[in-house]
């Protein structure tokens, strides 16, 4: 089983020719809402790219998150059952929204987005104790940053000590202590986040040797593995046997929303079915690879037998 711990948001995507400034309104086009948030995307990435033969038992896929009690709750609650993940910890909270981000993409496919984090602010350490049996029976426990520090600080520390993969996307970035570090197998940041964490001078883009200084920083932190995500250029994995790179797919990109959580999402899958660590990366980025072609989150996330 993989158990995801974060974040649900309600995408409230608008198309708009430019992106309006301060004080002006500006007509927009077509607006959907997409079941989003990293943790959401990152169970359905599994739940839809995790290998289920008819023979063995359902590789199950469960989310320890928060919701709001307003209608995104009830929708977004539905769209996590659609994909077939459990839900049984996945409380909803009374008297606040569910998360929500408002994103507008202009017509040369920039995006701003203004996150309300609502629900998902109320995950507390009370509610990964409430799922310890659930946790206690992953293979591999996958995490983000779009709750609280606090809480996944201690989800990290019941899956390490129960002895299990932990997987944490430290996204969005922000710089965690070297203890946490040290409790984590494989940390998949994208190549900002792993500046940040290793706290190297900001710079618009960073070196291959930035990177290499970066990853062997974080693994002398005591991360096992590394995996940075480079867009379009792939993947550097600083893996416990040595530093490797992985050349991206080359695809026709229209949409990148969502690429870093169907790669996590695969090569979390590919790890659970028992893949080598070079086979899951390359699972992770032909998943990946096929979600950037298509528009919006969960939307663009693609099923095995697509791959
Ligand atoms: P996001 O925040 O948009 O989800 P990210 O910054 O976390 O993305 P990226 O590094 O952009 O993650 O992408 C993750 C992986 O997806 C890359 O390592 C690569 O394998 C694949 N990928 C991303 N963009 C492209 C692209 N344009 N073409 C092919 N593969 C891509």
């Amino acid at each position: 089983m993989i158990v995801i711990i974060g974040s649900i948001n309600m995408d409230l995507v608008m198309r708009v020719p430019r992106i309006p400034h301060p004080g002006e309104t500006l007509s927009g086009g077509p607006f959907q809402t997409i079941p989003g948030g990293k943790g959401a995307n990152q169970a359905v990435a599994c739940a839809r790219l995790v290998k289920q033969t008819e023979r063995s038992a359902p590789q199950k896929v469960a989310m320890v998150a928060c919701l709001g009690d307003d209608a995104f709750g009830v929708q977004l609650r539905a769209a996590l059952r659609s994909d077939g993940i459990d839900d049984t910890h996945v409380s909803t909270v009374a008297n606040i929204s569910s998360g929500v981000a408002a994103i507008q993409v202009d017509a040369n496919g920039q995006n701003s987005i203004a996150l309300a984090a609502g629900a998902n602010d109320a995950l507390t350490p009370a509610h990964i104790d409430a799922a310890r049996n659930l946790i206690a029976q992953a293979k591999i426990v996958v995490l983000q940053l779009e709750t609280p520090l606090a809480t996944i600080s201690h989800a990290i520390k019941m899956a390490h000590d129960l002895g299990k993969i932990v997987v944490l996307n430290p996204a969005p970035a922000q710089a965690l202590p070297t203890a946490l570090l040290a409790q984590i197998d494989y940390l998949i940041p994208n190549e900002i986040e792993a500046g940040m964490l290793a706290e190297l001078p900001l710079t618009a883009s960073m070196s291959d040797a930035d990177i290499d200084a970066a990853m062997a920083k974080l693994q002398a932190h005591g991360c096992r593995n590394v995996l940075v995500t480079l867009g379009a250029k792939g993947v550097q994995a600083g893996l416990a046997n040595g530093a490797q790179h992985f050349p991206a797919q080359v695809v026709k990109a229209i949409d990148t929303t969502a690429a870093g959580d169907t790669f996590i999402g695969g090569f979390v899958a590919a790890l659970a079915d028992g893949l080598s660590e070079a086979e899951a990366i390359q699972f992770g980025q032909r998943a990946a690879a096929l979600s950037v072609t298509r528009i919006g989150a969960q939307t663009s996330i693609p099923y095995r037998h697509e791959l």
